[in-house]
Parts: structure tokens; C-alpha cells; sequence
């Protein structure tokens, strides 16, 4: 049988340098999660970066991690830290990045970043090459990786490609920005199937096709010379089981049993019954529109003063990119904000916000995402949200008021939800208002079906029609041919 083999930037598992060598730990990311079943299914590698620089390791050490990863059918692409530092922090993540999620301001037009992209895509596609038979299966992950489906095709046409696009693909007016736009888009073409969230992303794709390359676009085919392209909208979903039965173990824990925040978090609610609970968790990021929420629960609270004292937001806000400067000055602004609101509405056994700088273990987001009574995603580019996803599945007594960003990839599921725009606070301060207001029974009627239709997509049933679409274009460009 033909293999299909995984190519991301980084592999599906963790390495950390101990004493006595390296242990390996599986990542239980949702990309991780749902590639598992397919590669180990149909027998093929996995190709990614180490997560570890090259030149902080002898050529032994390298030795050793390449034996020890063909026990886990992974291979990976040795990255040096100049490297890292172009290819990944560089061009992935100051130019594709913020021009991919509206923010042009921020790009950095560096020519050394190009060249590493160009140089580093290259060498993730030799590893390819190197494991891919003819009449295999290649499926490319993100942004960081936009070329390699065209070097790939270079060298070996008769593999079948599928990519993958993780974070959102802008309108053509901001996606022609870029100097090299031309050669991304075309990187891309290398693929046979191109995938994205949602149905928005996949037309101003094939807006930036016919603009700028001048293809045919016919419904979701592109014409090429030579073949044909298919493109098409996957949302990805969550491991749905992995959190509902978590939150069932959750709920169904005694006290004692209980971890030590969700004895807090119960305690909160026992000092006064009518106390709620607002969630928000994000990774560290201009695009997740932290700021613009904390002001709209300022605004929130001055509006409507009788829920002061009742409701307090709980942020989880993941660390992420700290070195760059962009980051730390939106972390500044965001200690700035807690401390203005929490200085200004706080009492002796009060906080309006109580603020996380830092991940938490599952257990315990799965306890946040139980025990909230309103989950609140304000992102102002986001390509999917699979939070917004995760706190559906967790609520097990189908209670819980989702309000959701309008620029999230997930909107376009959460029909149910309180869609808002995240740029505008007096609404979403009113979104807030409405959430705490809202009956039980309604609650519970939206909560079921937004349940019914995040499990029936789970991430098992998003890879496993990637792959079935993959099989169609391979029997459309026999037709063609
Ligand atoms: N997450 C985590 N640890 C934390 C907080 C969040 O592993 O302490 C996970 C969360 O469960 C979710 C992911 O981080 O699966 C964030 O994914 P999302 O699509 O919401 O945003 P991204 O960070 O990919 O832009």
C-alpha cells in the first residue's frame, strides 16, 4: 500500500537533553493528535524539525536523536540557530505571520529572512524526497512550509500532495503586500489538494491565483498546464472524547479529590451563589485582541454596575514569542490594563480579574473550562480557535454561554454562539450582559447543538477527509490526463 507521510515544522514530539541522554515525549497538541492516526495507518514518516538547535549538539548527540527517532517513524530536518532565527522567528513568524492575520504594519521586509525561507523549505523537502516513493502521499502542514510543495513536485511528480493551511489566508489588496508573493502562492501550487479552515480563506486564495498567476479558477478547481488543483474548506476539529470524558472525570471528583485551584475556583462560587465565572484563554499574541477585551469588561462594569462584586474574568494568557518586541510591549499593556481595572473595581475579597501568566497542566484547563459560566474569544484574526472548541466539549451539564469573535475561523461553526465584533466594546460588553443573563433552557439548547456539531467534526473525521479528498483529486487528474 502507498505510505502517506507528515511534514510540519516541528516533529509530533518533545526532546529534552537529560544527564544520562534524551527523553522523548509525544505531543498532545490537536495537529499531533489527529496526524497519529493517520501516518501510523498508513505506514509513513513524519518529517520535522527537532525543536532543539543544531550546533547545541555534537554530531554524536545528532547521531543518536536520528536512531532513536526511527523508532518513531519520524525523521528530522537539523535546523542551526541562525537558522531558527531567519527561517522561523524571521520569515515565518515577522512576515507570514502578521501579513497572513491583517497586521501589515508589523512585517519586516528582510531579504536575509527570504533566503533562509527559500533555503530551509528546500531542506525539509530532500528529507521528503529522501522517504517518498512514487505514487506516495505527502501532506505539507503551515505557513512555515509554503514552498516545499512545489520543490517537492520538482523532483518527484508522481507523489501525490496535500497542504495545509493552519492560520488564516488574507484578501489579495493585503496578501500582495509582500515582494514574494508570487513565489508562496506558487509554492503552494506544487500541491494537488490545498486545504484551509474555512471557505473564506480558500476564495481569497484563489483571488491571489487569478490575480497574480493568471490560472483559470472553476468552482474550487484550478487549471494548470498540466493539471488540475483542488481546493477546499477543512475546519479542523478537537479530540472531543479526550475532553468531554476528562470533564466528566472532573465533575464527578469529590472534594477532597479536587486540585487545589478547582477548590479555589468552588470556593469563589460559595461566598455568594449569584458569582460568575468569565473565561478567556489565549496564547500570548497581537491577534488574539486581549486588550480590546479587558477593556470591553471595564466597560462592562461601569455599564452595568450591579454585576460588580458577582463577576470576575479569569485570563489565562499562554507566554509565547517574549523576545520579540512586539510581544513584550503588548504584555506590558495587558499588566498595565489588569492593574488599572483590578486597582479601580477590586475589593478586600474581590478581583474582577484574576490574571495567569503562564500554561497550565490539562487537568486544570479542563477545570477552568468546567467550572465558567461564559467563555469569551475576542481574537481580531484568528484562523480557526480551537479554545472556543475545547470549552464546548468540556461542558458537561450543557450549560455554558459561548461569545465568539467574528474574525475567528470557528464563528463560521458557532451559529449558537454570541458573535461579536471584537473591535467594538460597548458590544461586546453588552455580548457579556446577555451571556450572564441567559436562561438555563436556553443555554442548554444552544449548548447542545454547538455539542452535536463539534463532535460529529472531530480532529479524527478532519484528517480522515483530507485524505478521502486527497484520493478524489488523485482519480480527477487520471481523468484529466
Ligand atoms: N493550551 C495549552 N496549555 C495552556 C493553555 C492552552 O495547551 O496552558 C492549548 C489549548 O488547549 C488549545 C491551544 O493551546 O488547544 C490553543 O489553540 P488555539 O487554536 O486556540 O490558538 P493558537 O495558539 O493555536 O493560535
Amino acid at each position: 500500500m502507498n505510505k502517506i507521510h507528515i511534514v510540519s515544522n516541528r516533529l509530533p514530539l518533545s526532546i529534552a537533553q537529560a544527564d544520562d541522554g534524551f527523553s522523548f515525549t509525544p505531543s498532545v497538541g490537536g495537529l499531533a493528535t489527529g496526524m497519529r492516526s493517520i501516518y501510523k495507518e498508513f505506514g509513513g514518516q513524519w518529517i520535522g524539525w527537532s525543536g532543539i538547535p543544531s550546533d547545541d549538539l555534537s554530531e554524536d548527540q545528532l547521531n543518536e536523536i536520528d536512531e532513536r527517532l526511527v523508532d518513531e517513524n519520524c525523521k528530522a530536518v537539523h535546523l542551526s540557530s541562525e537558522e531558527i532565527n531567519l527561517y522561523y522567528e524571521g520569515f515565518s513568524n515577522n512576515v507570514i505571520w502578521p501579513l497572513f492575520h491583517y497586521f501589515a504594519q508589523y512585517i519586516e521586509y528582510n531579504v536575509d529572512y527570504w533566503e533562509a525561507y527559500k533555503k530551509v523549505n528546500q531542506r525539509f523537502a530532500d528529507q521528503v524526497l529522501e522517504v517518498a516513493d512514487e505514487g506516495d502521499t505527502i501532506w505539507v502542514h503551515d505557513y512555515q512550509l509554503l514552498l516545499v510543495p512545489q520543490m517537492i513536485r520538482e523532483k518527484k511528480p508522481g507523489v501525490t500532495i496535500g497542504f495545509f493551511l493552519h492560520i488564516p489566508f488574507p484578501s489579495l489588496e493585503v496578501f500582495r503586500i509582500l515582494p514574494w508573493r508570487k513565489e508562496l502562492i506558487t509554492g503552494m501550487l506544487g500541491a494537488d489538494l490545498i486545504g484551509f479552515h474555512t471557505y473564506d480563506y480558500e476564495r481569497h486564495f484563489f483571488s491571489s491565483v487569478r490575480r497574480l498567476l493568471g490560472y483559470e479558477v472553476s468552482f474550487n478547481q484550478i487549471h494548470m498546464e498540466d493539471r488540475i488543483i483542488l481546493g477546499d474548506a477543512f475546519p479542523m476539529g478537537i479530540d472531543y472524547d479526550k475532553f468531554k470524558s476528562k470533564a466528566e472525570e472532573v465533575f464527578r471528583k469529590s472534594l477532597p479529590e479536587k486540585s487545589e485551584l478547582h477548590k479555589e475556583l468552588e470556593k469563589y462560587f460559595l461566598m455568594s451563589p449569584d458569582r460568575k465565572l468569565i473565561l478567556s484563554i489565549d496564547r500570548l499574541d497581537y491577534t488574539k485582541g486581549i486588550p480590546n477585551r479587558i477593556r470591553a469588561f471595564e466597560y462592562f462594569l461601569e455599564k452595568y454596575p450591579e454585576y460588580r462584586n458577582k463577576v470576575t474574568l479569569i485570563m489565562l494568557v499562554v507566554p509565547s514569542r517574549a523576545e520579540v518586541e512586539q510581544y513584550k510591549l503588548l504584555k506590558s499593556e495587558i499588566d498595565e490594563l489588569v492593574g488599572r481595572i483590578n486597582g479601580r473595581f477590586g475589593l478586600i475579597n474581590y478581583t474582577p480579574i484574576w490574571y495567569f501568566y503562564r500554561s497550565l497542566p490539562f487537568d486544570n484547563l479542563i477545570e477552568l473550562y468546567s467550572s465558567s459560566d461564559v467563555a469569551l474569544v475576542t481574537p481580531v484574526r484568528d484562523g480557526m480557535n480551537l479554545v472556543a472548541k475545547e470549552y464546548i466539549a468540556s461542558r458537561v451539564n450543557q450549560t455554558g454561554v459561548m461569545v465568539i469573535s467574528e474574525m475567528a475561523g470557528v464563528a463560521k461553526e458557532l451559529g449558537e454562539a454570541i458573535i461579536i465584533n471584537p473591535n467594538n466594546e460597548p458590544e461586546i460588553a453588552d455580548a457579556i450582559h446577555q451571556a450572564l443573563m441567559m436562561p438555563l433552557d436556553e443555554q442548554r439548547q444552544r449548548m447542545r447543538i454547538l455539542q452535536q456539531r463539534i463532535s460529529r467534526y472531530d480532529v479524527f473525521k478532519w484528517a480522515a477527509e483530507f485524505v478521502a479528498a486527497l484520493k478524489k483529486v488523485q482519480a480527477i487528474q487520471r481523468n484529466f490526463l
